[in-house]
This record gives structure tokens, sequence and C-alpha cells, in this order.
């Protein structure tokens, strides 16, 4: 079967296409541009996303939007931690506001999560709605190559002494929102067979 996943972000394809693999699908880029996350949840931008490839290719289409939740920022940037810092996806400048804005805030009271929604928007209208959530706290300075987005600020609560651009790539799935969401999306997918 054939699936297409709504993102041009390469990371994010990259991460995708390796958590689904075990359902043995061919994984295709989507033909559209990107599409406007106006959602006012990460649920309905995954949807937007979903819905709109699905319907450009008349196939099962993957959508996910995605985002860090901050709670002394209650709840930022959440929906705009891709643009939070103004350009979108500036992965340097979003952190630089981040840590400006944390700069009082001391450790322990640093709480955040990522929180990831994927939607799989299948041509019959149906639809698979899935939610990962990984918790943490936010470093006082960035560390670590690996990831993108914030991962080199996101100290992952399972993971002590470690920010989430320091572990591998299959670290990162097992504990990631990300990973979480796509593991009940598996599920949900083989349930649906
Ligand atoms: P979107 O889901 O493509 O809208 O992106 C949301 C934004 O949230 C990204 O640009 C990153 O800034 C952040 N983000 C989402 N997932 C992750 C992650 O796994 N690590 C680090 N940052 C992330």
């Amino acid at each position: 079967m054939k699936l297409v996943i709504a993102t041009h972000n390469d990371k994010k394809r990259l991460e995708l296409a390796r958590i689904l693999s075990p359902l043995g699908v061919t994984i295709l880029d989507t033909p559209l541009d990107d599409v406007e996350e106006t959602g006012a949840s990460f649920e309905e931008n995954a949807r937007l996303k979903a819905t709109a490839g699905c319907r450009a290719t008349g196939l099962p289409c993957v959508g996910d939007d995605s985002g860090l939740c901050v709670d002394a920022l209650n709840g930022l940037p959440g929906v705009y931690s891709a643009r939070f810092a103004g350009a979108h996806g500036n992965d340097g400048a979003n952190i630089k506001k981040l840590l400006d804005l944390l700069r009082n805030v001391p450790p322990g009271s640093r709480a955040a999560r990522f929180i990831c929604a994927v939607c799989c928007a299948f041509p019959d209208g149906s639809e698979i709605m899935v939610r990962g959530v990984c918790e943490g706290e936010i470093a006082s300075d960035p560390a670590g190559e690996g990831g993108f987005g914030y991962d080199p600020v996101f100290l992952p609560a399972e993971v002590p002494g470690f920010t989430m651009a320091q572990l591998s790539a299959a670290q990162k799935d097992q504990i990631s929102h990300r990973g979480r969401a796509l593991a009940l999306l598996c599920d949900r997918w083989k349930e649906r067979l």
C-alpha cells in the first residue's frame, strides 16, 4: 500500500519514514506546497495537512503537527513553535527567544513537554488521530548536535542529564512525542486492516 507523508521538513520526513517502516508501506512525498497551519490545536493542524494531501493524491496521507509547550510560559510556544521568533523554522532564533524568556526561571520550574498529533486521512473520509507526549524540562544552555528544532535545549525526563539532541535517532524515537504518536498510529493502522 502507498502512503503519502505531508511534510517538506526533511528531518521530520526521515523520522516519520523510519518509525512507520514496520507497516511495510511505500512512502511517497506530498505533491502539495506546505499547508498553512491555521488551526488552534495540534490536532486541527495535523488534520488540515492530512486531508489536503489525501484529497490531492487519492491515497492515505499522514500529517503531523508538533511543538513544545512550556509551563512557565503558559503553554507557549505551542502551535507557534516553528515560528516563535518570527521566521518559520529558524531553530537558532527560536531557541534564543525561549532561553531569553526563561532567563529568570530556575531549574525545577522549567517543566515542558513536546506534543505531537498525527492524523492519517483515508480516501473514504475516515481518519486515525493519535497524540504522543514527551515530558521534560528546558536546559539553561543548548547541548548536542542531533535532532532538530528545540532538541538542544530539551532535557527529556526519561534520560536524565542529556538533551534530546545528545541522543541517537533510535533513542529519540523510543521516547519522543512523535515516536509515541506514530507507534499508536501503527497499532491503529494494523487494527484497521
Ligand atoms: P511543525 O510540526 O512542522 O509545525 O513544527 C513544529 C515545530 O516544533 C518545529 O519547527 C520545531 O521547532 C518544534 N518541534 C517539533 N517536534 C520537535 C522535535 O522532535 N524536536 C525539536 N523541536 C521540535
